[in-house]
């Protein structure tokens, strides 16, 4: 059975690329209000479809799930990827997408413990896992088999109410900017995780590679506040500007630069002691096992369709080099990823547009024109 809770009515709007600063009153409740049987939605019903902005059903929540009011949603290339359906990893189908959502608790499974209504929620790329396999026991919940996925196999952020399984769905401290927090979900979790992987040291070289898209923006600031010095490779100079204004002190422009595994090489004194490749490009990704310091970690985070790498043997074995993929994070990375946020450590590079203009940003996104990321309303 639900727990039922209101919301109260907007009372102001965001600062956004258009509008007025953050006020976390306006979601406020109160105790009265029912939750619609339908609401807003971008669904598709075929891979690479139609992108239709409409009513549907509210979800109803499962006896272990939370039922979340999702304010904002981040879009994130693998929202793409699972438009496009280009991995080999079917979707669900008809799917509402979506997996960076932040929101308000208004219902509880029969079962929920550790939650309340009204309390802030965050609806993660892994929506639920079987938490008893040798994988989850271990704390590798998003590599366990039977994994839940958002915005893949269970409908995700992209409606203005969504379920999420209580035991993943990430805790956000109270008066957080929902709008803010939201890209932290998938792209901070799955950086700051990403950086831990690569097992570096203080004052060492990081090659960030995509550092002006959603997941970069905010790798290069991790990895800042984590004590790395940061080398950002992307394409543009207003990308390269935006990056050296949340911490990155080098940039690589790679349609500029001829040759930009030399460079890496010359500007860090020997190659990076690890590279972050956030990029979707298999060529960066080859490219970043040539140029990474001897004894150093070369750590695979985007994921382009249907591509892969060639590492010579001679050279992995000889340099004494790491390479390894990194997905996501697990629900204490979560914990420490949002912390690094609410600190002020980590800022989102965000720009607002609405749930219905999500056939745009995809468009935007496919010709790899975004800065740091945009995050849909869902209230228009
Ligand atoms: P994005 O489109 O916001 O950013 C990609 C960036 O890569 C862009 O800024 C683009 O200009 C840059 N780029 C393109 N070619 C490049 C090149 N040759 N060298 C350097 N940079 C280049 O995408 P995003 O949302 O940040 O996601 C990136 C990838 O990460 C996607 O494939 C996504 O599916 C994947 N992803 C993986 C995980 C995981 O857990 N492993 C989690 C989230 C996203
Ligand atoms: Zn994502």
């Amino acid at each position: 059975m639900l727990r039922l809770l209101s919301i109260a009515p907007r009372t102001c709007s965001y600062r956004a690329t258009a509008a007025p600063a953050f006020n976390a009153a306006r979601f406020r409740f109160q105790s009265t209000y029912t939750i619609p049987q339908t609401q807003k939605a971008v669904v598709f019903e075929t891979n690479g479809g139609p992108l239709e902005y409409r009513d549907i059903p509210v979800p109803k929540a499962k006896p272990n799930e939370i039922l979340v009011n999702i304010k904002y949603s981040g879009v994130c290339h693998t929202d793409l990827h699972a438009w496009k359906g280009d991995w080999d990893l079917a979707t669900k189908l008809p799917l509402v997408g979506g997996h960076e959502g932040a929101g308000v608790v208004v219902g509880l499974g029969e079962n929920v413990v550790g939650w309340k209504l009204g309390d802030y929620a965050g609806v993660k790329w892994l929506n639920g896992s079987c938490m008893s396999c040798e994988l989850c026991e271990e704390g590798h919940e998003s590599n366990c088999g039977d994994a839940d996925l958002s915005g893949y196999t269970h409908d995700g952020t992209f409606q203005q109410y969504c379920t999420a399984d209580a035991i993943q769905a990430a805790k956000i401290p109270q008066g957080t900017d929902l709008a803010e927090v939201a890209p932290i979900l998938c792209a901070g979790i799955t950086v700051y995780k990403a950086l831990k992987e690569a097992s570096l040291k203080q004052g060492q070289w990081v090659a960030i590679s995509g550092a002006g898209g959603g997941l970069g923006t905010l790798a290069v600031q991790y990895a800042k506040a984590m004590g790395f010095r940061v080398l950002a490779i992307d394409g543009g100079s207003d990308k390269g500007q935006l990056v050296k204004s949340l911490g990155a002190e080098e940039y690589i422009d790679f349609t500029t630069v001829p040759d930009v595994p030399k460079t890496a090489i010359e500007i860090s004194g020997g190659g990076p002691h690890a590279v972050i490749n956030v990029s979707v490009s298999p060529q960066a990704m080859q490219q970043s096992t040539e140029f990474v310091r001897k004894t150093g970690t070369v750590v695979l985070v985007g994921l382009p369709a249907g591509a892969s790498i060639n590492a010579s043997v001679f050279e992995t074995v000889a340099k004494c080099v790491t390479i390894k993929g990194s997905y996501v994070g697990n629900r204490a990375d979560t914990r420490e990823a949002i912390d690094f946020f609410v600190r002020g450590l980590v800022k989102s590079p965000i720009k607002i547009a609405g749930l219905s203009e999500l056939p745009k940003i995809f468009q935007e996104m496919e010709a790899g024109n975004i800065l740091g990321r945009y995050v849909v309303d869902t209230s228009y």
